[in-house]
C-alpha cells in the first residue's frame, strides 16, 4: 500500500500512541477491579468478623444468639448492597442463615483457605464469599459464611471495560487525523521546494526556492537547495562563456592557419618558404592551444577540488618554482632576477590560486622586459599581509589602458608589441584567483619605463 509521507508519519505517531493508551486503559481497568475487589472484601472481613463474634456453640449446633438483630439489619434486603450470612456444621447442616439467603444456600469451598476471598455464585448470581471456622476448645465445629452480590461491581466494571473500548478505536482515529493534518501543514513547504525545483530548467536558473519563514532543518534544506542552484548556474554560465570566448577567440587564428595553408598548396615554393610559413603555422598553432589552456583554467578555476584549493605554501618557496620554470626565458633575454625576501618569513598562503597569479604576473614582467633588464621581487610584511611587489624595466602601460588589464583578452597597445605573444587571459585569472582569497592587486605604471604589480595577500 502507497501511502503519503503525511500518512505515514501520522501512522507510526499512532502504532507507538496505541500502545500507550493500551497499557494506561488496561493499567486503568486493573486498578479499578483492584479496588472494587479490595472495597467488597473489606467489607466481607467487617461483616463476618462482626457476626463471628455472635455465635453461640450449644452441644452440636451452632447459632446466632442475637438472630433478632441479625434480621432487622440489612440482610431483609437483597438488592441493595446485600449481605449473606451463614452458618454451617462440618457435615454441611445448615444452622442458621440470614433471611435474604431465602431459600439458596452459600456452598462452603474446601479448596479455599479459610478467611481467604474468593467468587462464587448461587441462582446464577455471582458473588464474593468468605468463610471462617467456628472453633471451640480447638475443635472445628462449623463454618460461618459471609458472601456478598458480585452484580454492582460487575456491572461497573463490565461499563468501564466497554467505555475503555469503544474509546481506544476513536481517540486513535481522532489521533490520526489530526497527526495527518499536522503532518500535512508541516510538510508545506517541501511541497514549494518539489513546485519549485520542477518549474527550474536550463533557461530560468536564477529562479530559488522560497525560504521558509521558520529557520529548522526545511529552511536549511532550502538554503542547501538554492545553493546548490547557484553552483550549477555558475557552472553552466562559466560553460557558455567558455564556448563562446573560445570560438570567438580561435576563429582569427583558425582562418589565418587555413589562409597561409591554401596560399602554401596553390604552388610549389622554395624550401625557405615553405620553412617559414610552417614556422609561422606552429605559433598560431601554439597560440591556439595557449587560448584553450587558459580558458580551461579560468573555467575550472571554482571547480578545483577542495583538497587542492585547501593545500598552503610559503610564498617564497612558491616564487623559487617560478623562476625555475622560466630559467630558458630568464637565460635567452638574460634577465637579472632580484628576490629579496625577510627570511623570517613564514606567513603561509594558498599554493593552488597564490601560483596561478603569481605566475601569471612574473610571466608578463619576463615577456615584456628587454634583453638585459632587472626584474625585482620583493616579498615583506605590511600590517600583518603578506605584500609580493614584482617590478619590471620594460614596455610599461598606458593609463587610459590600466584599469583594462583584469577584463577577458584585453591587451594594452597590443599593435605595439606584435612579436610578444600573449592572448589578454593572464591577468584575468590572476584577478580571478586573487577574489577567490580575498587578495588584491595593484598596478603602478609607466608607458616605456616599467610596471609593478603589487599583490596583497
Ligand atoms: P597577455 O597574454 O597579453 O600578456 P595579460 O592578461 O597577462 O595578457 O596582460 C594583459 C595586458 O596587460 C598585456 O597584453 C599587456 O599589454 C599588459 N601587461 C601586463 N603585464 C605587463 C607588464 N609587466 N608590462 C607591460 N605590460 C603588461
Amino acid at each position: 500500500m502507497k501511502l503519503h509521507f503525511r500518512n505515514r508519519i501520522a501512522l507510526h505517531y499512532i502504532v507507538a500512541t496505541a500502545i500507550v493508551i493500551a497499557v494506561v486503559f488496561v493499567t486503568i481497568f486493573l486498578i479499578v477491579k483492584e479496588t472494587v475487589y479490595a472495597n467488597l472484601d473489606h467489607d466481607l472481613n467487617f461483616e463476618i468478623n462482626k457476626h463471628s463474634e455472635e455465635i453461640v456453640v450449644r452441644n452440636d449446633s451452632i447459632y446466632f444468639y442475637n438472630k433478632k438483630e441479625l434480621e432487622e439489619r440489612e440482610h431483609q434486603e437483597v438488592q441493595v448492597n446485600p449481605v449473606f450470612i451463614q452458618l454451617i456444621d462440618t457435615t454441611g447442616t445448615i444452622f442458621d442463615k440470614s433471611p435474604n439467603l431465602k431459600d439458596e444456600e452459600l456452598k462452603i469451598s474446601s479448596l479455599q483457605p479459610d478467611g481467604s476471598h474468593f467468587n462464587s455464585r448461587f441462582s446464577d448470581k455471582l458473588i464474593r464469599q468468605v468463610q471462617l471456622p467456628v472453633k471451640r476448645n480447638g475443635v472445628i465445629k462449623g463454618y460461618v459464611i459471609a458472601g456478598m452480590s458480585l452484580d454492582a461491581s460487575l456491572i461497573l466494571l463490565d461499563k468501564l471495560k466497554n467505555t475503555l473500548l469503544i474509546l481506544f478505536p476513536i481517540i486513535l482515529f481522532g489521533l490520526f487525523f489530526i497527526s495527518s493534518y499536522l503532518a500535512h501543514r508541516s510538510i508545506k513547504p517541501i511541497r514549494s521546494i518539489i513546485t519549485t525545483t520542477n518549474r527550474i530548467t536550463q533557461e530560468n536558473l536564477s529562479e530559488r526556492v522560497e525560504l521558509p519563514a521558520q529557520k529548522d532543518e526545511l529552511y536549511e534544506l532550502s538554503a542547501a537547495i538554492n545553493e546548490l542552484l547557484s553552483r550549477i548556474e555558475k557552472t553552466i554560465e562559466r560553460e557558455r562563456e567558455f564556448t563562446s570566448d573560445a570560438s570567438h577567440e580561435l576563429r582569427t587564428p583558425l582562418s589565418s592557419l587555413r589562409g597561409t595553408l591554401e596560399v602554401l598548396v596553390r604552388k610549389e615554393r622554395s624550401r625557405e618558404e615553405y620553412e617559414e610559413k610552417i614556422q609561422y603555422s606552429l605559433s598560431v598553432i601554439d597560440m591556439m592551444s595557449n587560448i584553450i589552456q587558459q580558458l580551461l583554467t579560468l573555467a575550472r578555476m571554482d571547480s578545483a577540488s577542495d583538497l587542492n584549493k585547501q593545500k598552503k605554501i610559503l610564498l617564497p618557496e612558491l616564487l623559487d618554482q617560478i623562476l625555475e620554470r622560466y630559467t630558458a626565458e630568464i637565460k635567452k633575454k638574460n634577465l637579472k632576477i632580484d628576490l629579496q625576501f625577510q627570511p623570517e618569513i613564514d606567513t603561509q598562503v594558498p599554493e593552488y590560486y597564490s601560483n596561478l597569479i603569481m605566475d601569471n604576473i612574473i610571466n608578463n614582467a619576463i615577456k615584456y622586459s628587454g634583453r638585459d633588464a632587472s626584474i625585482k621581487i620583493v616579498l615583506k610584511e605590511i600590517d600583518g599581509h603578506l605584500v609580493c611587489m614584482v617590478k619590471d624595466h620594460g614596455i610599461g602601460i598606458r593609463k587610459e589602458d590600466q584599469e583594462k588589464l583584469f577584463n577577458n583578452f584585453f591587451r594594452s597597445d597590443a599593435l605595439n608589441h606584435k612579436d610578444i605573444p600573449g592572448n589578454g587571459l593572464g591577468l584575468s585569472i590572476v584577478k580571478k584567483s586573487a577574489d577567490a582569497i580575498n587578495a588584491k592587486v595593484e598596478v603602478e605604471s609607466e608607458l616605456n619605463n616599467g610596471s609593478i604589480f603589487s599583490v596583497y595577500f
